[in-house]
């Protein structure tokens, strides 16, 4: 019998799995998938290492109605390929661990109770995380839970890039710039910290350009500042969220157009973006399909607003030795990748178009002095780590 993690992201109406073996103190992958469409059309795919399909199944929706039904499921599901492996523990991951949660967490009713505290700061994502930790708590009792933040990473910044210009009531009551996708950035900090010691050492901007984009400006293995804020709305446009916003725009559509708060949340997390600009997609893949002139204009945009951002963190790191591309759209869409780059010489960024039609892992003009990656984030395999670690610790205290 091997032990095994199980590493789990719920959220609104989806749960993604993965299912690592514990090998040695490493965690390797076996097998992962997601539910989709819970309580709606449920749909469950399952694929092992070789991405060879173990599952796939639909149900209607009321016979897959939350997300502890969609576990019952998904354990049905992977049932005969994890035969013979123990799971010794669920990580999960979970979108806002507050001012004081810095660092992946053994979650009993104490525990609970913080991580429930925390839904009003983000309470599109965190309820669905909980969700998923119910789930896994009735499904596997006994077995630990471990939630890991895609705020932590961020927790070590420097007050001035961790405040609003606000009253420091504000600040004392969490009104604070979090940031986010920090286990993406910790996982290709880990990375180029294995293949280059040095450069690690230095000062990079990841990119992690996906359905939800930021960047992360990183010295020496730490977040120094990070283009999301208090919530994931903040920074670069996304597929369809705004991104930063002038806060008076807000202030004119309730005022002037009587949008209320539910109004605006859909306008701004849901019809905003790539998909709110060309009225299209919020797919950067039908976007370069489509002859419309507003898909041109939604990801000429977007690429503005990435290269602006990649200076303004350059400045908060003074200077750049690395720009890493990742996610969905950083690690496959070349033309937006160069059209990023362009005018960014003044940094050192200059891209070999061979290399980066080719998706190189490394785009940069042989000889350049700044170095431009392409690299596929993990943040399923930095939460078993997260996890292997703390029940390492655990045993040994
Ligand atoms: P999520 O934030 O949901 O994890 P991903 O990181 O998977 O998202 O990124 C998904 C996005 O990546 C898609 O919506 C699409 O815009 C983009 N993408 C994926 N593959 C390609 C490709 N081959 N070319 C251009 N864009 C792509």
């Amino acid at each position: 019998m091997s032990d095994a993690v199980l590493v789990l992201n719920a959220g609104s109406s989806s749960i993604k799995f993965e299912l690592f073996e514990v090998v040695g103190d490493r965690a390797e992958t076996r097998l992962d998938g997601q539910m989709e469409g819970i309580g709606a059309s449920p749909h469950l795919i399952a694929r092992d290492a070789r991405r060879q399909v173990l599952a796939d199944h639909r149900w209607p929706g009321p016979d897959v109605a939350d997300h502890v039904a969609a576990l019952v499921r998904i354990m049905e599901g992977i049932g005969p390929a994890i035969e013979g492996r123990r799971i010794i523990a669920v990580g999960h991951r979970v979108v806002h661990g507050g001012p004081d949660l810095a660092a992946p967490m053994l979650v009993d009713e104490l525990a609970m109770g913080k991580l429930r505290a925390l839904m009003p700061l983000a309470p599109l994502h965190q309820p669905h995380n909980i969700a998923g930790i119910e789930a896994a708590s009735r499904r596997f009792p006994g077995v630990p839970q471990i939630a890991c933040f895609d705020t932590a990473f961020h927790r070590a910044h420097d007050w001035e890039a961790d405040t609003f210009a606000l009253p420091p009531e504000f600040y004392a009551r969490g009104i604070r710039r979090y940031g986010f996708h920090g286990l993406s950035y910790e996982y290709i900090s880990h990375l180029l910290a294995e293949e280059d010691p040095a450069l690690a050492a230095g000062r990079v901007v990841v990119a992690h350009l996906g359905n939800g984009s930021s960047l992360c400006g990183i010295r020496n293995g730490r977040s120094i500042d990070s283009t999301m804020g208090f919530t994931a709305l903040d920074g670069v446009p996304m597929g369809t969220r705004c991104g930063q916003i002038d806060p008076g725009v807000l202030l004119h559509l309730m005022q002037a157009e009587g949008m209320d708060a539910a109004d605006l949340t859909g306008l701004l997390y849901g019809n905003a973006g790539l998909k709110g600009m060309s009225g299209i997609s919020q797919d950067v893949r039908d976007l370069e399909k489509s002859t419309d002139p507003r898909a041109a204009q939604a990801l000429s945009h977007f690429a503005w607003r990435v290269r602006r951002e990649i200076g303004a963190l350059a400045a908060a790191m003074g200077g750049i030795d690395a720009l890493v591309f990742t996610a969905g759209i950083g690690e496959n869409a070349r033309t937006l990748r160069a059209r990023i780059c362009e005018g960014l010489g003044f940094l050192g960024i200059a891209i070999c178009p061979d290399r980066n039609a080719a998706n190189d892992p490394e785009i940069a003009l042989p000889g350049g002095p700044t170095r431009v990656l392409v690299r596929a984030t993990d943040e399923e395999s930095m939460i078993a780590r997260h996890v292997l670690t703390l029940l390492h610790c655990s045993k040994n205290t």
